[in-house]
């Protein structure tokens, strides 16, 4: 073990970049705190604009080789990739609690598992993916995805490794390289994916790992020429300064960012699944950016409903995320609790009542809290919070539940709970939002698109649209043999 090498809930990570196939570890460090003791966790590099060139670099170097490698071949690989990560499931689990604090029986069944499907996934589409031939007076049109280039792929801490690997996968299943910058709150699983690649046979430059501040090296990244992709998940703030670097090369942007989520509740829905569903979004302490934060009910059901949901509410138990009955974990930083409080502050002192929590819990803990008597232009309709802080308002009639569910900036997702099909349909259709939800939460099959519309992000990812940005499709057009060129 190096002296770069740290041990996190008995695994251990290298704590430098990976450049070009060698650990790097650069001049300064900054350090690693686990969100559910305070405890150290370690050292981690901390990039500087410097070790961004250098990965930039070595991506391009390696570029060539792995655009030119075949389907097969790349699939093969993305498959021997998930393959180390099903083989390491439990330390990738037990890694990611401790760094970003989420619930470990969630990481163990659901996350891992499906960062692993990721790569199948991918690798599987890869191969299917249609070479389209078109006719025109004889001469063929051939259309092609090529690979694009280097890409900068960069993540935030709420769900790390899945989120990096929704990129990366389809990145490299492309016949891209990539520079991987994981978020400074939650380094460590991507710093175990680029072990996992290499050992599966990765080639050197194709994955580099880049640790550090993005404030330092984001721009470094993103402005560098040579990127030909920048996929982006994280904040609306982050983006417009990602975007205006990104401009005076003209790199293509895919952006997914926050949102402020509404769920409906009409009078003819199952109130205990209605209730279900939005207690669930409590889930991750409320750090899920598609979480529906807007509770919406119709007028003759919100008392019920209100009463309902404080009941099962308070029955979810917040604590130590690696305990099996835990419900609710932690914050990932002091600084994040800091603003779920003073969004909940502002709000009561706005006027708004405070029907579950609206307080702090012991240590980096906020309590589940639902918030009643909010107006609809108030900051804490409008602006997302990112913990676990739901708002309640009553609505009449379909026209005002979409006037209200669709009147903020944001426009991520919709969860829709009615009995009424045609109800559905009907305000399924007239929602602002990248995905609906009509009485369920958080289902996706992996072919359909994700993403978000206004200030909730700029294009698709999943199935072929993941491809689609990816890659620079040609269009080569071929003469009939013995063509006669006349004009
Ligand atoms: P953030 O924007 O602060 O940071 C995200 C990443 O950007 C981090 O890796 C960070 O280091 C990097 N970064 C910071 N400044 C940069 C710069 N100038 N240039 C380049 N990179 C820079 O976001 P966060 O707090 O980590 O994440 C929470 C946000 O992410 C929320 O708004 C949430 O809704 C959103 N999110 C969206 C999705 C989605 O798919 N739509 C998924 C998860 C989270």
């Amino acid at each position: 073990m190096s002296e770069h090498t740290i041990t996190v809930a008995g695994v251990a990570v290298d704590t430098r970049h990976w450049i070009g196939g060698e650990r790097v570890a650069g001049g300064e460090t900054f350090t690693d705190v686990s969100p559910i003791d305070g405890a150290t966790l370690g050292e981690i590099a901390r990039g500087t604009a410097a070790d961004a060139a250098a990965a930039v670099a070595a991506a391009k170097a390696a570029f060539p080789a792995w655009a030119a490698t075949s389907y097969e071949e790349r699939a093969r690989v993305l498959h021997a990739v998930a393959d180390g990560v099903e083989k390491r499931l439990e330390e990738l689990a037990v890694v990611e609690t401790a760094d970003n604090g989420a619930l470990l029986r969630s990481h163990r069944r659901g996350v891992m598992p499906r960062v692993a499907h990721n790569f199948r996934f991918f690798a599987d589409r890869l191969l299917e993916l249609g070479h389209e031939d078109f006719d025109t007076r004889g001469h063929t049109n051939h259309v092609s995805w090529d690979p694009a280039g280097p890409c900068v792929l960069i993540t935030p801490w709420n769900a790390p490794l899945m989120l990096a690997t929704w990129k990366v996968a389809p990145a490299l299943a492309a016949g891209n390289t990539v520079v991987l910058k994981p978020a400074e709150w939650s380094p460590l699983t991507a710093s175990l994916l680029a072990d996992i690649a290499a050992e599966a046979g990765l080639p050197a430059g194709v994955l580099n790992v880049v640790q550090g501040y993005g404030s330092e090296i984001g721009d470094a990244l993103t402005s560098n020429p040579d990127v030909r992709r920048v996929s982006f998940t994280g904040s609306v703030p982050t983006a417009r300064r990602i975007a205006a670097s990104a401009a005076p090369n003209l790199t293509p942007l895919s952006l997914e960012l926050g949102g402020k989520s509404p769920l409906l509740v009409f009078g003819d829905a199952d109130l205990d699944l209605a209730v279900e569903l939005a207690v669930e979004q409590y889930d991750n302490a409320g750090q899920v950016c598609l979480a529906a934060t807007r509770l919406l009910v119709e007028e003759g059901v919100a008392e019920e409903f209100t009463r309902r949901f404080t009941d099962q509410a308070s029955r979810l138990v917040q604590g130590d995320p690696r305990d099996e009955a835990t419900d609710i974990g932690p914050n990932i930083h002091p600084a994040q609790l800091e603003k779920i409080d003073g969004f909940v502050r502002r709000a009561l002192d706005a006027g708004a009542r405070a029907v579950v929590g609206g307080h702090r819990g012991e240590g980096q803990y906020y309590a589940p809290t639902l918030l009643t008597d909010v107006a609809q232009d108030s900051e804490i309709v409008q602006e997302e919070v990112f913990g676990p802080v739901l708002t309640l308002q009553t609505f009449s009639g379909e026209d005002e539940a979409v006037r209200l569910a669709d009147d903020t900036r944001f426009g991520l997702a919709a969860t829709v709970v009615t009995g009424d099909p045609g109800r559905a349909a009907r305000v399924s259709s007239r929602l602002v939002a990248g995905t609906v939800w009509v009485n369920c939460f958080f289902v996706r099959d992996l072919r359909a698109p994700f993403g978000g519309s206004r200030h909730s992000g700029v294009g698709r990812e999943g199935g072929d649209w993941s491809f689609d940005f990816f890659c620079d499709v040609k269009n080569t057009v071929t003469a009939p043999k013995g063509w006669k060129h006349h004009g």
